[in-house]
C-alpha cells in the first residue's frame, strides 16, 4: 500500500481459506519492511503449535521469527513504540478486543498487517476478521486451489469428526475445496 499524507498508520488484511497463502502474504510483507529497515514486530495466538512455538511458518515452509501472546490487550502492551509495522497471524484465534487493539496501532502511525481465516468449517464468518476486515484500509482475499477438482477454493473443508469450532491441524485434518465441493455437513457424517 502506498503511504498517504500524514503520520497516521493503517491496517492490511489477508483473508482466505486454509492453504490460500494466508502466512506466505503476511512473511513476504513483513520481510520486506524488514528488508526496508522498518522496525517490526510480530505475534502469533498461543493456541496455534502446530509447527513452530517462535516462527510463523507457512505450509510451503517459508517462516519468521514470531512472538507469542495469549490475547489483543497483550499485542498493544508488546508494541514498542518505535515498532512501525506490525505482523498478526491467525487473526481468527483472538478475542474481539483485535479490533481496539488494531486501531488503537493504527492511530499511533503503525502499519497493521493480520492474516487470518475468513470462515469457520462450516462456511461461516469467524470473528474476529469480518469485523477487522470492516475497519481495515487494505483487504487481499487469498484463495487456494480444491483439492478435488482444481478450481479456485475458498472454503476450508474439515475432514475429521468434531463439532468443536477450532481443531488445529493441517493437512491431516483439512483441505481447501471450491463452493460445489465443499460440504459443511462432512464433519458430522464421519460419526463422532
Ligand atoms: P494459509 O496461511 O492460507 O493456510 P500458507 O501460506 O501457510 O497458507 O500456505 C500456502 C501454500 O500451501 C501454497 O503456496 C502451497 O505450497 C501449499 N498448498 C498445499 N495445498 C494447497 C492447496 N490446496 N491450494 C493451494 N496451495 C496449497
Ligand atoms: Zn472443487
Amino acid at each position: 500500500m502506498e503511504r498517504h499524507s500524514g503520520d497516521s498508520g493503517w491496517i492490511e488484511v489477508i483473508t482466505g481459506s486454509m492453504f490460500s497463502g494466508k502466512s506466505e502474504e503476511l512473511i513476504r510483507r513483513l520481510r520486506r519492511a524488514q528488508i526496508a529497515r522498518r522496525k517490526v514486530q510480530i505475534f502469533k495466538p498461543m493456541i496455534d503449535e502446530r509447527y513452530s512455538e517462535e516462527h510463523i511458518v507457512s505450509h510451503s515452509e517459508m517462516k519468521i521469527e514470531s512472538q507469542i501472546v495469549k490475547s489483543a490487550n497483550e499485542i498493544l502492551a508488546a508494541a514498542a513504540m518505535d515498532t512501525e509495522v506490525i505482523g498478526i497471524d491467525e487473526g481468527q484465534f483472538f478475542d474481539q478486543d483485535l479490533i481496539r487493539v488494531a486501531n488503537q496501532l493504527a492511530d499511533q502511525g503503525k502499519r497493521v498487517i493480520i492474516a487470518g481465516l475468513d470462515m469457520d468449517y462450516l462456511g461461516r464468518p469467524f470473528e474476529p476478521m469480518p469485523m477487522l476486515l470492516a475497519i481495515a484500509e487494505d483487504i487481499t482475499k487469498t484463495r487456494a486451489i480444491c483439492v478435488r477438482c482444481g478450481s479456485p477454493a475458498t472454503y476450508t473443508q474439515r475432514l475429521i469428526a468434531s463439532r468443536e469450532r477450532v481443531v488445529v491441524g493441517a493437512a491431516e485434518a483439512y483441505e481447501a475445496r471450491c463452493r460445489s465441493c465443499f460440504d459443511p455437513h462432512l464433519s458430522e457424517k464421519t460419526g463422532d
